[in-house]
């Protein structure tokens, strides 16, 4: 099965990520975590890519989808399908995923949307910027990433929803309360 994990910045999908992929044997795919990898790496398109991230704006279509292309290809035979978690970003993405399930023979079991309200995200990636040190996760670039969310990546919302996919999960309060929502919503759909 494979699943999509939605939110703004902050909403805890990396958490939660890791929680449902070991439950469900699924491979964790991060945009997030193969850009901030390609970007640690001193060539030109690290460098690119870096400045990207700090400026809160999405990284070109084109990088995006060749580092997911080639972790689809490393790992379509381990486990039993993927969680995306900060994929797809826009609607070119999210036709790209559409296209890349169809040619392995997959499709999309469930959106999950974890929502936080805005001033919780702040407060959360402010705490976060002490301990884990991301050169993205301070209040200037915050208000852009929120900004790009708001206006490129929330349209995918509607998109989803007219194809009946989006479950919607509180996500504040105790990790393992967001962890049994979001499964319980998973199961439902298997079980549809
Ligand atoms: P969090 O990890 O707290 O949920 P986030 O969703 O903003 O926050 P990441 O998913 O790690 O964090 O993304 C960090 C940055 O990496 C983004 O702001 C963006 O610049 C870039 N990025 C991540 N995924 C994509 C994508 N699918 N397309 C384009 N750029 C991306
Ligand atoms: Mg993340």
């Amino acid at each position: 099965m494979n699943i999509v994990l939605f939110g703004p910045p902050g909403a805890g999908k990396g958490t939660q990520a890791k929680l449902i992929c070991e439950k469900y044997f699924l491979n964790h795919l991060s945009t997030g975590d193969l850009l901030r990898k390609e970007s640690s790496k001193e060539t030109s398109l690290g460098i690119q890519i870096k400045n990207t991230i700090n400026d809160g704006k999405l990284v070109s279509n084109e990088t995006t989808i060749e580092l997911i292309k080639q972790f689809i290809n490393e790992n379509k035979n381990n486990n039993k399908g993927f969680l995306f978690d900060g994929f797809p970003r826009n609607k070119k993405q999210a036709e790209l995923l559409d296209h890349l399930m169809e040619s392995i023979n997959e499709k999309i079991l469930c959106v999950i949307l974890l929502n936080v309200n805005e001033d919780v995200l702040k407060e959360r990636i402010m705490n976060r910027s002490t301990t884990e040190g991301r050169s993205d996760d301070n209040l200037e670039t915050l208000s852009k990433r929120l900004h790009t969310y708001s206006s490129e990546t929330e349209p995918l919302i509607e998109y989803y929803s007219s194809q009946n996919l989006v479950r919607k999960v509180h996500g504040t309060g105790e990790i393992s309360d967001i962890n049994q929502g979001i499964s319980s919503h998973i199961e439902a759909s298997l079980n549809a």
